[in-house]
């Protein structure tokens, strides 16, 4: 007879794992479902862009990867389609870096190691009864639908493409992005501060997309040094070519009796902000925190406790939600007049001092004044 289990966590992407670990460190006896996929899934081409909040979280795990896997961004550098343009520092606001490039794999790997180490972390070949089930499947949960959550999404009509490329001239730390035509263009510096190599990721409307994934490998380069405006000199691909649909979704509802969702199996949200492993890495931290605090008497599954949760990252959600697809709709319009007032809008907002540095803290997470160098 297998021992009683507090928590039994179902899905072993970063969030679960990430949440396994929280929970274990407060002595519950943990069960995570890592169902091996068929067959092996490919290599993930892509890096996250990870905010200061999640570095503390992962750092307190021992979970983040080494420099060479986690390269700071010094700076950002975001270009409108007619001449807007903003920039961020890390000097200005006083911090270390303004994010991490992290890779995907290595963070996987530093994680399972930590769970590995972990007594109070069982890993399962599938879902046990639990005081508390929690599902971190991602979009496309399973156990979502068995209890009956209705996921309102809406596709955008765009992929993003993803790969690693190696540039003739080094990143120098920054993070590049173009917003153009509808289509967001993102080069993140990878392979530590000095590196040469960047992190693709590319949102282009659904015919585009076929194109760019069928152009030669070279041809695709060709492409990308051009709509990069030659930033970075010549490019050569490094890696395949990845692509994924885009959608904005959002639970209806994140919890019922002895159940809760986190991560990607409560919300997506347009990749352009570089946000939505963010937001899972606080929803698990949040849930750890509610927990931890429930009153004695209360269990692990009580909806009143669960609700304290969802009450508190459903706003946080909610605006980044807007935030990014605002963003998404308003550089998709293809009138003079919103090119115009877009970038007008870019201009006046890299002036706008105390908004912008408050919109930097936001992205920044909760533990970006934990990071200040120095400046009040
Ligand atoms: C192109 C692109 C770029 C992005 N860039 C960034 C970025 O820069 N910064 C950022 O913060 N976010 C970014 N994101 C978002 C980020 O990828 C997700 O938010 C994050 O991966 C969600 O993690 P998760 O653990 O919730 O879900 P997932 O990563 O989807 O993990 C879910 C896990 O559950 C497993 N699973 C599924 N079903 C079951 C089941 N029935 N039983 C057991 N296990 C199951 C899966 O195999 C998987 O291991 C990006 C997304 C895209 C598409």
């Amino acid at each position: 007879m297998p021992a009683p289990l507090d928590v039994c966590i179902r899905g072993a992407g970063i969030v679960g794992r990430t949440l396994a670990l929280l929970l274990a460190r407060d002595r519950l006896r943990v069960g995570l479902v890592d169902v091996p996929p068929a067959s092996p899934p490919p290599h993930d081409v892509r890096a996250y862009a990870l905010n200061a909040a999640s570095r503390d979280l992962l750092l307190r795990l021992r979970a983040w990867p080494d420099e060479q896997h986690a390269t700071p961004v010094t700076a950002m550098d975001v270009r409108g389609d007619e001449g807007g343009r903003v920039r961020f520092t890390a000097s200005q606001e006083g911090v270390e870096a303004l994010a991490w490039i992290v890779d995907v794999e290595p963070l996987l790997a530093r994680l399972a190691e930590a769970v590995r180490f972990q007594p109070q972390v069982e890993l399962l070949p599938e879902a046990r009864t639990a005081a508390l089930t929690v599902v971190c499947e991602g979009r496309a949960s399973a156990t979502r639908e068995e209890f009956g959550v209705n996921f309102d999404s809406t596709s955008y009509p765009q992929r993003a493409i993803a790969a690693r490329l190696e540039c003739e001239k080094p990143h120098g730390g920054v993070a590049h992005q173009w917003f153009d035509d509808g289509h967001v263009l993102a080069l993140l510096p990878l392979g530590g501060p000095q590196g040469n190599s960047v992190a693709l990721v590319w949102s282009v409307q659904e015919p585009r997309a076929d194109e760019l994934l069928g152009l030669a490998p070279a041809d695709f380069a060709t492409r990308l040094e051009a709509c990069s405006g030659h930033h970075l000199g010549r490019m050569t691909l490094l890696t395949e070519r990845m692509a994924w649909p885009l959608q904005r979704a959002q639970a209806d509802r994140w919890c019922g009796p002895g159940w809760v969702l986190a991560g990607d199996a409560a919300h997506n949200v347009h990749p352009l902000a570089g946000q939505g492993l963010n937001l899972g890495l606080a929803d698990a931290e949040k849930l750890a925190q509610v927990l931890h605090e429930r009153e004695y008497w209360r269990s692990l599954g009580d909806l009143k406790l669960l609700r304290r949760y969802e009450r508190s990252r459903k706003m946080d959600v909610l605006a980044m939600a807007w935030t990014t697809d605002g963003l998404q709709q308003l550089f998709a319009q293809p009138a003079e007049a919103w090119s115009l007032l877009r970038n007008w809008g870019m201009r006046g907002f890299d002036h706008s001092g105390p908004v912008k540095r408050w919109v930097v803290r936001q992205a920044m997470g909760h533990a970006g004044n934990v990071l200040r160098t120095g400046r009040p």
